[in-house]
């Protein structure tokens, strides 16, 4: 019989790649939604995808409430929980943030450990490796952990995703210990997206080609494609070897002007619209006073975070990663298809 995966935030970016894959793959597929009202466009988008109509259980769960979870994981064999609020502007309260991924992966791990599922893999963060410094190390590695209480380098988004990867560790330790976890810790994601509802990652993409962003700051990203991100997940799914392990998936760096540029030569149709003229660092600090996007960025400005992907890469994808060129070509291609933007 097909062995049976959940998968939370069915709805999401990097979620909606794995359960194709998933579904690809003859796994047998339950997802969460927020709300069951996100069902039916939801089975239409991964049945255009998957060629024909897919069969895909869907449950009701929040990560906020006890509701719906006990249900989500019942006759599961494997928890993917991929939810976690990734928003595009950071919230007024960091707790708006903190608590849903804290409390929602710890719902997960509590739900799966009393099911008696025995491997969950979650989808935490780079953002849980790569920020909180006062010196920036050149290369960091699963070893490194964020710090969210030095605040100066450490914002609301990867302080909720290193506390909620923390107190899953700390769960499966202290109780749940014949349980596995495997986390992967993806970069910036983009390649294709399935729909025209840009999320946070590739709305960047969006924002460039849109002509939002006339000039930009000296700041840069490490990319990865969401096809090597999924492919990662079920790597960590079915390899004994992975349990207990924090897998960073981390391609190359590019600079928010690099990326203008591989945008420039590939659509040369939006060549008016992509900015090839740096902000200066101080206008980005002033700005960030009193602009949430600038507030965003000024945490990268003028630094290189830079984690190493060599372990996923040996381990679990057992193949060079998408080139942050293609991955960033595929999401524009896919926006501009989706008239998104
Ligand atoms: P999306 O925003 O596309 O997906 C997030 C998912 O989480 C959505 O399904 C969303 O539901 C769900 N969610 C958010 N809040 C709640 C809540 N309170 N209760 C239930 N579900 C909720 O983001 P991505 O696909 O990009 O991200 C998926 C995961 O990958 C996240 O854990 C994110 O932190 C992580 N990640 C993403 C990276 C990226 O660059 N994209 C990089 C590194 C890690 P709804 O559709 O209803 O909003």
């Amino acid at each position: 019989m097909a062995k049976t995966v959940l998968v939370t935030g069915a709805t999401g970016f990097i979620a909606q790649q794995l359960i194709l894959d998933l579904l690809a793959r003859d796994y047998a597929v339950r997802g969460t939604v927020r709300s069951l009202g996100k069902a039916e466009k939801l089975r239409k988008t991964l049945s255009e995808h998957h060629g024909s109509p897919v069969q895909i259980e869907l449950v009701e769960a929040d990560l906020e409430s006890d509701a719906g979870w006990a249900e989500a994981v019942s006759d599961i064999d494997c928890v993917m929980h991929v939810a976690s609020p990734f928003p595009m502007a950071p919230p007024k309260d960091p707790q708006d943030l903190i608590r849903p991924a804290k409390e929602g992966a710890l719902r997960a791990l509590h739900a799966a450990r009393d099911a008696g599922v025995r491997r969950t893999v979650m989808t935490s963060s780079c953002a849980a490796i790569a920020y909180g410094y006062a010196q920036l190390p050149e290369v960091l590695t699963e070893d490194n952990w964020s710090n969210p209480d030095y605040t100066k380098d450490c914002p609301p988004y990867p302080a909720s995703k290193t506390i909620a990867e923390r107190a899953a560790w700390d769960f499966v330790r202290e109780e749940a210990p014949a349980m596995e976890l495997a986390t992967i810790n993806p970069v910036a994601v983009f390649g294709p997206t399935r729909s025209a509802d840009v999320r946070t990652s590739v709305g960047i993409i969006a924002q460039l080609l849109g002509g939002k962003l006339p000039m930009l700051p000296n700041a840069g990203l490490q990319f990865v494609d969401v096809r090597d991100v999924s492919l990662a997940h079920i790597a960590a799914m079915e390899k004994p070897e992975a349990a207990g392990q924090r897998f960073a998936l981390a391609g190359e760096f590019y600079t928010l002007l690099q990326t203008a540029a591989v945008l420039r030569e590939a659509f040369p149709q939006y060549a008016s619209k992509l900015p090839t003229r740096q902000l200066p660092s101080f206008l980005v600090k002033l700005l960030s006073h009193v602009n949430g996007d600038m507030k965003t960025i000024s945490y990268e400005l003028d630094k290189r975070r830079f984690v190493s992907g060599d372990k996923a890469q040996s381990l679990l994808l057992e193949k060079p990663y998408i080139s942050g060129r293609d991955a960033v070509i595929a999401s524009a291609q896919t926006l501009i298809n989706y008239n998104a933007i």
